[in-house]
């Protein structure tokens, strides 16, 4: 997988460890199973001058799972939540919606 910091910046680059992504302490959210945890995620991107542009590579990329650009990717699309582990839908028409 490609790291967010070799998407946008040269490793070489100091702000790159401005990027809140890139905080060793809230990386794991960007990849977290737990919906809470994406939805933290979605908060720190907020405050991200690389927002609109991480977000645009991340739908180009076709991304399959984490948070880019301030939203949550699932199988290349922005999805508006991500579901926690459990029983699946028994009609995914829902899904959908
Ligand atoms: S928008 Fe979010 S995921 Fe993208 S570089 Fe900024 S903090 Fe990282």
């Amino acid at each position: 997988m490609t790291s967010l910091l070799t998407t946008f910046l040269n490793p070489a680059d100091a702000s790159a460890t401005m990027l809140p992504c890139h905080d060793t302490d809230a990386a794991d959210l960007f990849f977290s199973e737990r919906p809470a945890d994406l939805e933290q995620a979605k908060t720190l991107c907020a405050a991200c001058p690389l927002i609109d542009e991480c977000r645009q590579g991340a739908l180009d990329r076709r991304e399959p799972w984490g948070v880019w650009g301030g939203a949550i990717f699932d199988a290349g699309r922005i999805i508006a939540v991500k579901r926690g582990r459990g029983r699946p839908r028994k009609n995914r028409d829902q899904d959908a919606a």
